[in-house]
C-alpha cells in the first residue's frame, strides 16, 4: 500500500500506465547495466549490445502485454462496481481463479446478488400492502399497467366494506385490521390465479378479473358476498358485515383510468342504492343495473 502511495505521482489517473512505466524501467534494468559495464571497462561490443536490446525490447513487449492483460478483470470489476453504484444492473462476470482476482470477481458477483435482491425485496415491499398482504394501490396499477398491452379486456371491481366505521367502533381498531386482512384473504381466495386483488385505501379493494365480462366478475363477487353471510367475517348488531361493488369492463382503447372511474362510479350507485350490492357500471346511456 505504501509504494502503491508513494509512486501515485507517477500517471495518478492510470493505474495501467504505471505500472507499465515501473515494467519498462525494470526490463531496462539489464541493458542499462551493461552499457554502465561496457561504459567503465571499455568492453563495450555492438553485437551483445544489440542483442541485449533486441532482448529488452522483445522481454519489454512480452511484459507489458502479459501485464495489460493481466490487469483487465481489475477493470471489469471497477466497471462493474461503478454501475451497482449507479443502480444499474450487472450481468454475472466470469469466475476466476483461485486466486485475489477470482476473490474480486466473486464478490463483485456476491455484491451484484445482494443489490438485485435488495431492489427486487424493496420493489416488492413498495408495492404492498402492509396490513394485508395484497397489493397496494401502486402494486396494482403497475401490475395492470404491464398486462394491459397483452390483455384484449377484462373488468375491474371496486369494493368497499359496509358500514365499516361501525366495526372499529364496536370492536376496536385492531379488530378492524383482523376483518380487513381476513378480507383480504377471502378475496383473494376465491379470485382464479391471474386475477388481482388489490387494497385501495382504508377499507375498499380492487380487483381485476382477467379476460371476464361484468356479468362473470359480478358472479364471483356474488359467491364471495354470499359465504360472508353464510361464514361471516364479524357481525355487528347481529348482522354479517357486508360489502358493496361496482364493476367495469376494460378493453385495451381504454385507458385504465377510465375502467377505474367508471367502477367506482358503480360503487357509488351500489352505496346510494342501499348498499351489500354488486352494480354494474352505468355506460352508453344505459342505467345501471345490480347484478344480484
Ligand atoms: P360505508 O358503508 O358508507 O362505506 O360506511 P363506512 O363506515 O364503511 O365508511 P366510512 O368512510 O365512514 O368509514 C370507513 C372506516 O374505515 C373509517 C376508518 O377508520 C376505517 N379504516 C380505514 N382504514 C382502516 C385501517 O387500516 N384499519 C382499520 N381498523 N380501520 C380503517
Ligand atoms: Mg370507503
Ligand atoms: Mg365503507
Amino acid at each position: 500500500m505504501r509504494f502503491y502511495l508513494a509512486s501515485s505521482f507517477l500517471f495518478p489517473r492510470s493505474f495501467r500506465l504505471r505500472v507499465f512505466a515501473i515494467c519498462f524501467v525494470a526490463t531496462h534494468v539489464p541493458l542499462l547495466g551493461y552499457v554502465g559495464w561496457g561504459a567503465a571497462t571499455g568492453r563495450l561490443a555492438l553485437p551483445e549490445f544489440l542483442t541485449l536490446l533486441l532482448a529488452t525490447v522483445v522481454g519489454m513487449g512480452i511484459a507489458l502485454f502479459g501485464i495489460g492483460a493481466l490487469l483487465a478483470p481489475i477493470h471489469v470489476a471497477q466497471e462493474a462496481l461503478a454501475t451497482l453504484e449507479e443502480g444499474g444492473n450487472v450481468e454475472p462476470l466470469p469466475q476466476g481463479s483461485d486466486d485475489v482476482i477470482g476473490s474480486l470477481l466473486g464478490s463483485v458477483n456476491r455484491a451484484a446478488d445482494a443489490a438485485d435482491s435488495r431492489m427486487r425485496a424493496l420493489d416488492l415491499a413498495a408495492k404492498e400492502d402492509m396490513l394485508t398482504g395484497v397489493r397496494n394501490r401502486r402494486g396494482f396499477l403497475a401490475d395492470v399497467a404491464e398486462m394491459l398491452p397483452a390483455e384484449r379486456r377484462g373488468t375491474i371491481a371496486l369494493l368497499d366494506l359496509d358500514q365499516f366505521k361501525a366495526v372499529n367502533d364496536r370492536f376496536g381498531h385492531d379488530e378492524g385490521d383482523r376483518v380487513l386482512r381476513d378480507f383480504a384473504a377471502r378475496l383473494s381466495s376465491e379470485l382464479r390465479r391471474g386475477d388481482l386483488v388489490a387494497r385501495w385505501g382504508g377499507e375498499e379493494f380492487a380487483a381485476l378479473f382477467r379476460g371476464a365480462t361484468e356479468e362473470e366478475a359480478g358472479r364471483v363477487l356474488a359467491r364471495v358476498s354470499e359465504r360472508l353471510i353464510a361464514k361471516p367475517l364479524i357481525v355487528v348488531d347481529g348482522q354479517a358485515m357486508t360489502f358493496s361493488a361496482g364493476v367495469c369492463r376494460f378493453a385495451t382503447d381504454e385507458s385504465l383510468e377510465e375502467a377505474i372511474n367508471c367502477a367506482d362510479e358503480a360503487l357509488y350507485e351500489a352505496k346510494e342504492t342501499g348498499r351489500n350490492r354488486i352494480v354494474r357500471a352505468n355506460r352508453g346511456g344505459q342505467r345501471a343495473l345490480p347484478l344480484d
